[in-house]
């Protein structure tokens, strides 16, 4: 065991514009507050639905909270962009859809960090990490 190990900070690959927070989705951008990723799950058939929404999509029903979720995911589909949208961008990154462990479906399209972006590859598995910024915490992921 070694105490040198600093905890890393992940950025996400492409600084822009933050989410807009509204009643709907205000709880998906600052779950990561407290280290935990939540989706909206149904209290009555238990479907678990990204992004959120009013109503599930499932049963129709609107017994709809959020809920915590274990923050495991794999890679389904990957992108590597090399391209340099913004002059202070050189690195290239990685923009990926990872499906949640726990249901399959339940995508989130984010960034792989913490990982050379050629390595990343389909079927990897990854964990959730989150970068703060202002009032927001935006999901990123990294191997695991
Ligand atoms: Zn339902």
């Amino acid at each position: 065991m070694s105490d040198v190990n600093e905890t890393p900070v992940y950025k996400r690959a492409l600084p822009g514009p933050l989410p807009e927070l509204d009643e709907l989705n205000r709880f998906f951008w600052v779950s990561g507050e407290d280290g935990t990723l939540r989706f909206q799950r149904c209290g009555d058939c238990n479907h678990w639905q990204h992004p959120p929404s009013v109503i599930c999509p499932k049963c129709l029903g609107e017994n709809i909270a959020p809920q915590a979720v274990s923050g495991l995911a794999t890679v389904g589909a990957v992108t590597v962009n090399h391209q340099a949208w913004t002059p202070g961008m050189t690195e290239p990154y990685v923009i990926a859809i990872v499906e949640l462990d726990e249901q399959p479906g339940l995508h989130l399209t984010t960034n792989i960090v913490g990982i050379d972006p050629d390595k990343v590859v389909i079927g990897q598995r990854v964990k959730v990490v989150f970068e703060h910024v202002d009032d927001v915490w935006l999901p990123l992921f990294v191997p695991v």
